[in-house]
């Protein structure tokens, strides 16, 4: 049976890393007291969250089991083993529930929405994750509860950090070809930047030098693939720890022994601090503007100026809020047809139809009040929607607008030109946006009439 073929396989794999893991944690173990550095859990979450397909339930327990076999087979004893295992699951299960939790953030891809809580997830996991620890560091180890819970969650927390975003986002297979272009695409110089502030960094020491690499960092992070940024990020942040451990970095002590004295070396990381949050405001705006410019080609058609059906609907969505309006939007809408149009282009060319078009548009602008809602429904046929106004006052406003569309003389390759319109009138009242539709139905009745009976004329649903 393939399915049970599938979950076997699912259970060796989950346990065997499980086991992997562990004992590469178990072998940073210094024997006085616990791990240096534990990878497992957050490589281990990570990978359920990247594998959807091995992210069941029972997936705890076989990495319960999987922790344990590690840890009792290196000499554990399997009591301490058993608490200490059963801390480590803690952090994959309450991480787990924080990142695809939905409060917050809804609608994302599974990915993305991890991606987005990742820090509120370890810290929220280590936090649990340290208090079991710490109980059992406390009963095991006579090791103090609250320097316990400190090592443990600070561990966590910055492992987490540094491996769940890279396991998260490890590209599928689909995804390479994208990442090998968007690669080929992008400069080399944020990655020299980010290679030499570490260096420089390393070179000084003092206080400030841990931070000389972050504009760098930021500068990857808005130049390079997501999941490029997570692996340098990654290879930054365990280089730098190690070259504090291994004190190639030199982040405290006495001011001869750095190359600058820790004064500079603080205000160089200051400053390296400050320039950040500037970076990421400034990439921010520009995205900011290129949405808007993006969504104002996508809400106004470009000929006319006027709104695309697209463009009313969001405007309507924006508008017809229960807040804002909670008795609707009343008022009137005006389908407006450009009487012969065709005629137009046969006769003077599409580009010279066109003109007319933008024209016209201008001239219903010009006869409208500025809350007036003007959008072209396609070809030469107008939609206008305007809040507020009683049946005969629009039935007025209509023909004052057919009159001076009819007036306004167009100036076309030194001919005077002018255009006629009909227009259809229907009353509106929109609780939601789909109410609309109803009365703009109305109104192209009205319209076909206005049409039948000769062109050049208002027709009104109402009986006046
Ligand atoms: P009626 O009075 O019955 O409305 O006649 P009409 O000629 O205005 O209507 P019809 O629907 O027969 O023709 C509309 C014409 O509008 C046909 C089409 O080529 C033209 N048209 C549609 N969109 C555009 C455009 O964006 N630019 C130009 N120049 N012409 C357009
Ligand atoms: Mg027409
Ligand atoms: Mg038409």
């Amino acid at each position: 049976m393939p399915n049970y073929k599938y979950y076997i396989n699912r259970v060796i794999i989950l346990f065997a890393l499980a086991m992997l893991l562990s004992t590469i944690g178990l072998a940073s173990r210094n024997l006085a007291s616990l791990s240096l550095f534990w990878p497992g859990n957050a490589i281990l979450l990570g990978l359920l969250i990247r594998f959807p397909s091995l992210d069941k339930r029972s997936s705890l327990v076989v990495l319960y089991l999987g922790m344990l076999s590690a840890d009792i087979l290196y000499g554990t004893a399997p009591v301490i083993a058993a608490g200490l295992d059963a801390a480590n699951i803690l952090f994959i299960a309450t991480a787990r529930w924080v990142l695809l939790s939905n409060h917050f953030t809804r609608g994302n891809p599974r990915r993305l929405q991890a991606l987005l809580h990742v820090f509120p997830a370890s810290l929220l996991g280590a936090a649990v994750c340290a208090l079991a620890g710490a109980l059992v560091s406390e009963r095991y180890f006579a090791d103090e509860l609250l320097k316990a819970w400190f090592s443990w969650f600070s561990e966590q927390m910055s492992t987490s950090i540094l491996l769940l975003p890279l396991v998260i986002s490890l590209p599928r297979r689909d995804e390479l070809v994208q990442l090998a272009g968007a690669l080929r695409d992008s400069t080399v110089l944020p990655l020299v930047a980010l290679l030499v502030t570490t260096v420089t960094g390393t070179w000084v020491g003092g206080a400030g030098s841990l931070l000389f690499p972050l504009p760098a960092l930021l500068w990857c992070a808005i130049s390079y693939p997501l999941f490029i940024t997570c692996l340098l990020t990654m290879i930054t942040g365990i280089s730098e720890i190690i070259l504090v451990a291994g004190n190639v970095l030199n982040i405290q002590g006495k001011d001869d022994l750095f190359r600058i004295d820790s004064l500079s070396s603080a205000r160089l990381g200051v400053a390296a601090m400050l320039i950040s949050p500037l970076i990421v405001a400034l990439s921010t705006t520009s995205n900011k503007k290129l949405v808007a410019r993006i969504t104002q080609r996508a809400d106004y058609d470009l000929l006319t100026g006027a709104l695309t059906r697209s463009g009313l609907s969001s405007r309507l969505e924006m508008l017809i809020t229960p807040r804002k309006r909670p008795q609707g939007f009343f008022g009137a809408v005006f389908v407006i047809d450009i009487d012969r149009f065709k005629n137009i282009n046969d006769t003077y060319g599409h580009a010279s139809g066109d003109y007319v078009l933008a024209k016209t548009v201008e001239c219903i602008r010009q006869g409208l009040q500025a809350s007036a809602l003007v959008c072209r429904m396609g070809g030469e046929e107008f939609l206008v929607l305007i809040e507020g106004i009683s049946q005969p006052r629009a039935f007025l406003l209509a023909n004052r607008l057919r009159h001076s569309i009819e007036g306004n003389s167009i100036i076309l390759n030194g001919h005077n030109l002018s255009v006629t319109v009909s227009i259809g009138i229907s009353s509106l009242n929109i609780n939601n946006v789909n109410s609309l539709d109803e009365s703009i139905k109305q109104a192209d009745k009205q319209l076909y009439i206005a049409k039948s009976s000769g062109r050049n004329q208002v027709r009104p649903e109402f009986v006046l």
